[in-house]
């Protein structure tokens, strides 16, 4: 069994939180992430520079009584420039405004693994590049922090031009809160393989399982009201999750009827482990993501239009309209 090595606040010495001592922090972008980190890192005694274009989110950093600037001259001004800009604009903003503002010794944190795993940041030598990334939304990172309970943080060091990147990382995270809920050491590889393989396998797996149910069941004869609520309308899928994640994968079972844990289990323990989902998620983990291949398609020029396309074909399905239809009888 792996196991990683998490840091907490309690197992942080104060050698490793000097790493942010005299050097300017920006944040660049002050969107969910951003807004969110800026004010954890004010709030743990930093002054952090944020950068923005000049539109609202820029009118709400200065609201809040930010140091705002270009995003050029934020990155100009950073030791440590964090990265909270949406992933498929990062590229390009990188080469244009965010790297010529970096000096060898300084530090660029990326919040998720993507783009740099897959190749598609220039970052100019000489520049450490880390890794802090919470598992969590922005204004969860803003309310965890404030109510002291924390998040889960991935953290990793990438790059170590300047020998002391690993110290920075660690003071990083604990500033924006990430060492409050334990700060997981992973790498962008890791952080980027496993979201895309919830949203490549696991989640379409979901999305499936829940479009043939509702088709076999109307198949039976079932009214379309009762076999969506059953489903998912209901929003009972959330709860069952919210307790999954609380009681366990099987702890959870004990709020069910007696009858539904027998129905679930003799299903479940039915079900090939090894069978076609198995060679289906394995051929999505080393073909398409390990492999860069997804990554490759996504960049290309024609990715965006696919994209509209494909929401265009699933709009278009049986459960789709029959959902519409159900939400407006009961004046959703
Ligand atoms: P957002 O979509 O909230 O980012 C919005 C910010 O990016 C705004 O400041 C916006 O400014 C700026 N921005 C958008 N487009 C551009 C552009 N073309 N040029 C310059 N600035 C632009 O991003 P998130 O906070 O969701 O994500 C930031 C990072 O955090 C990503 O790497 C993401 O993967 C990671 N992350 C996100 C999580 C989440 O729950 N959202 C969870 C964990 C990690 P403008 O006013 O100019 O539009």
């Amino acid at each position: 069994m792996a196991h990683a090595e998490i840091h907490q606040d309690h197992s942080i010495d104060a050698a490793d939180l000097a790493a942010l001592a005299g050097r300017t922090l920006a944040v660049i972008g002050f969107g969910n992430q951003g807004a969110a980190q800026a004010a954890n890192l004010r709030d743990s005694g930093h002054t952090p520079v944020v950068g923005n274009r000049d539109d609202e989110y820029a009118t709400a950093a200065s609201e809040e009584g930010f140091d705002l600037r270009s995003i050029a001259a934020a990155a100009e001004a950073a030791d440590i420039a964090l990265l909270l800009v949406p992933d498929e604009v990062q590229p390009d903003l990188v080469r244009s405004e965010v790297a010529p503002g970096l000096r060898a010794g300084d530090t660029l944190v990326v919040a998720s693994g993507y783009n740099w795993h897959f190749g598609l940041l220039d970052v100019p030598d000489g520049v450490d590049v880390v890794m802090v990334a919470p598992r969590m939304i922005g204004a969860a990172v803003r309310d965890r922090y404030v109510d002291r309970h924390g998040f889960p943080c991935f953290v990793s060091v990438e790059r170590d031009a300047t020998g002391r990147a690993w110290e920075t990382t660690l003071a990083v995270a604990r500033a924006i809160g990430g060492t409050l809920g334990g700060a997981i050491v992973s790498s962008a590889r890791e952080e980027a393989a496993l979201d895309l393989f919830s949203e490549q396998a696991v989640w379409p797996a979901i999305l499936d399982v829940v479009r043939t149910a509702h088709r076999v069941a109307i198949e039976a004869g079932f009214s379309e009201e009762a076999v969506l609520n059953e489903l998912y309308l209901s929003a009972e899928p959330a709860e069952v999750f919210a307790h999954v994640a609380r009681d366990g994968l099987f702890g959870q079972l004990g709020l069910h009827s007696r009858t539904s844990q027998y129905g679930q289990l003799r299903s479940l323990t039915a079900l090939d482990e090894q069978g076609e989902l198995a060679s289906r998620f394995a051929r999505v983990m080393h073909d398409d993501i390990l492999s860069g291949e997804f990554a490759r398609e996504w960049s290309r020029p024609e990715a965006g239009e696919r994209l509209e396309a494909l929401h265009r074909e699933v709009a278009a399905s049986p459960i789709a309209a029959a959902e519409a239809q159900v939400r407006a009888r009961l004046g959703d």
